[in-house]
């Protein structure tokens, strides 16, 4: 059977590694690159590069950032006593374009889907934990996806806060159920963040 040459071959491969992405939509990318001039493939390769080299997580949050710790964990301005949980960090974009929120994020990396093989100890709700722990948190809010699997991780979450004296609320039902924060309306979200309901209150 004919075959590419091995650098085409390659390429389709690596594309094809991307989430979504099956074998004749990364075939049909390979040959829309080969095609570009190079200045132009050039920069994607650049962009991911750039990506990975000089942007990291934040040691605080997990929010995406080029330093140490994120622009938000760093601004003075924000309430440091509100964490609010969402699965990645496009959902805390999300959640920032409200213009409603002023305190701080903890970004858990995914949610928990164990069809997928992801479980809790993949996330980062151990960090979460220690954050609470450290005693300055107040309220956590539960901004995980109104889906299954962002339903039962803001449920795990939930459990594994009782434990410590800290409010714990989940963001209201207004979004419609299946649908994802990211792609919500800002006044849905902004409606979600301010009827959230508690499920634990802080013990006294
Ligand atoms: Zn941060």
């Amino acid at each position: 059977m004919a075959s590419y040459s091995k650098p085409v071959e390659d390429l389709i491969e690596a594309l094809a590694s991307l989430p979504g992405i099956g074998h004749k939509t990364a075939e049909r990318l390979a040959f829309h690159i080969l095609r570009s001039d190079r200045e132009e493939a050039m920069k994607l390769a650049e962009a991911i590069r750039r990506a990975k080299d000089d942007l990291r997580h934040c040691a605080v949050c997990f929010n995406i950032t080029e330093s140490e710790v994120c622009e938000i964990c760093s601004d003075p301005g924000r309430d440091r006593q509100v964490v609010c949980v969402v699965e990645q960090p496009k959902d805390l974009l999300a959640m920032e374009s409200t213009n409603e929120y002023h305190g701080v994020y903890h970004v858990l990396m995914g949610r928990i889907a164990p069809l997928q093989g992801v479980t809790p100890d993949q996330l980062t709700a151990a960090a979460l934990v220690e954050r609470v722990k450290s005693g300055q948190v107040r309220e956590v809010i539960l901004a995980t996806n109104p889906d299954l699997e962002g339903d039962s991780s803001a449920l795990f979450l939930s459990k594994l806060l009782e434990a410590y004296e800290v409010k714990v609320t989940r963001i209201a039902k207004g979004i419609p159920s299946g649908s994802q924060i990211e792609h919500a309306s800002r006044t849905i979200l902004s409606d979600a963040l301010r009827g959230r309901q508690v499920l634990h209150p802080q013990a006294t």
